[in-house]
């Protein structure tokens, strides 16, 4: 498939079928803003709750939190963002469009008869083709800024462009109130904000967006092993979302590409349609943060060694997943295109337990009160094995499973004569369609239960 195509296919699928829209769209739009309708909400909180089950449930070391979003200045003064967390940024000379320095293309300057001018460089503008000198960057700071408070001169605050830094505010309170025993891992899902200085590629790059993250707390000389350890948690994620091995690849971050508080990095790059790029990290982020906050607060967050007796300020493996991105690697993975009956469809192969909706029941026909009566009762059986299960009457049958494709539902049921007992045999009965095969089987409601609770572990 024509890989543009792919990425317009999946932007109009999502328009189409209520997964993903543009932010404030009938004003035109806020450039890096996505809102999620129905089924994409619906994915993104399994995306989350799968993360959270894999990262936090199944280790008995894991704790969460959900801190606020703006914070004390102080953090950021310390973690090195006010000061560092910056992207470089040239203007276009012409049409004063602005772009991250390192995302556009230099080439050689020439003179007049096309010879090479050593050392000198242009880029092309993107937006208006103009060709621009090469020059230093500029630094633009990525935090948005804010005020908190009703007064002119009210303090300056920044949202959170990460979730770490409001884990860290906890590390003190999680030990002061939960005790736990090293190591250990505090966990957070929420919103991050970046003013960055390009958004792009629908919800790959955004100024609002959600990020998973664990803070993993070790004695530094188990860095080594609880990296790899991690590493092989985000691999399971990763197929257990339905990424396939081969469109997902480490890069080892060389020590000059490396964030500030980073002494490896390891990104998990996914072949988007427009290229192989980050999907989430994986960073030793080792004592950095804990010991600029020591410093700066004059609280102590050094932890005794009970086996040495010695103090020691506990280092950090930080796994970082964008949820967004995650998302939109989920959707590029699942899209499907095929024939069934020899018409042309659509569908997404996701993972039952990510997929929207687990199942859909549908009346053969909605205007027969007791094939209604009958599929309401089977629906309301199969909800008790999980709630998503839709309910579907609308137009015919065939139309009803085109649209549980497009949206990733594994499997139709349909109510029949034959169940209501007009063939006797089959008497209580059901049609469960298989929505990557589009194969039909014949089974009792208890059957479909199985296979729906099976689909899901
Ligand atoms: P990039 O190099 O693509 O700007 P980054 O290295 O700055 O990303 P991190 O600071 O490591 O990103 O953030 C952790 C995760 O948060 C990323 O792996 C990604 O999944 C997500 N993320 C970061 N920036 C954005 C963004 N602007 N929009 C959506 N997700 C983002």
């Amino acid at each position: 498939m024509n890989e543009i195509t792919l990425m317009e296919k999946i932007i109009s699928l999502a328009k189409r079928r209520g997964f993903i829209f543009p932010g404030s769209e009938i004003y035109g739009g806020l450039a890096g803003t996505y809102d999620y309708g129905p089924f994409g909400v619906a994915l993104k909180n399994n995306l989350k709750d799968l993360w959270w089950r894999m990262f936090v449930d199944e280790h008995d070391d894991m704790y969460g939190v959900d801190a606020t979003i703006l914070m004390n200045p102080k953090v950021w003064e310390t973690s090195g963002h006010i000061s560092g967390f910056t992207d470089p940024l040239i203007e276009c000379e012409k049409c004063k469009h602005r772009f991250r320095a390192d995302h556009v293309q230099t080439k050689p300057k020439k003179d007049e008869e096309g010879n090479i001018l050593k050392g000198e460089e242009v880029w092309v503008c993107e937006h208006c083709g103009a060709k621009n000198d090469t020059k230093d960057p500029q630094q633009f700071n990525m935090m948005f800024k804010t005020h908190a408070g009703a007064s002119e001169d009210a303090s300056t605050v920044y949202l959170r462009p990460e979730t770490a830094a409001g884990i860290f505010m906890n590390y003190k309170n999680i030990i002061d109130s939960i005790h736990p025993k090293f190591p250990f891992g505090i966990a957070q899902i929420g919103k991050a904000f970046r003013n960055e200085i390009a958004p792009r590629d629908f919800i790959f790059r955004l100024r609002e967006f959600e990020q998973m993250e664990v803070e993993y707390f070790i004695k530094p000389d188990e860095w080594e092993q609880t990296f790899e350890k991690w590493r092989a948690v985000m691999h399971q994620y990763a197929r257990a979302i339905g990424i396939q091995k081969n469109d997902l690849h480490e890069l080892e971050v060389p020590p000059d590409d490396r964030a500030h508080y980073s002494q490896r990095t390891i990104d998990f790059e996914f072949d988007y349609p427009f290229g192989r790029k980050e999907l989430w990290g994986l960073a030793y982020r080792t004592d950095f943060d804990l010991s600029a906050h020591e410093k700066e607060s004059g609280v102590e967050l050094k932890q005794l060694d009970e086996a040495t007796k010695e103090k020691f300020t506990p280092h950090v493996i930080e796994p970082s997943l964008g949820v967004d991105r995650t998302v939109l690697a989920t959707l590029l993975s699942a899209y499907r295109q095929d024939e069934v009956g020899g018409d042309a469809r659509i569908y997404l192969a996701l993972p039952s337990v990510i997929a929207p909706i687990k199942a859909m029941v549908s009346p053969l026909l909605k205007n027969k009160p007791e094939l209604v009566a009958k599929a309401k009762e089977v629906r309301k059986e199969l909800q008790k094995v999980h709630p998503a299960i839709a309910w579907d009457d609308n137009g015919n049958i065939g139309k009803r499973y085109r649209r549980q494709d497009e949206i990733g539902t594994p499997y139709c049921i349909t109510i029949d004569f034959d169940t209501l007992g007009e063939k006797p045999e089959l008497k209580d009965t059901v049609t469960l369609r298989h929505r990557d095969t589009g194969e039909q089987e014949r089974l009792t409601t208890q059957e479909v239960a199985t296979r729906i609770r099976e689909s899901l572990s």
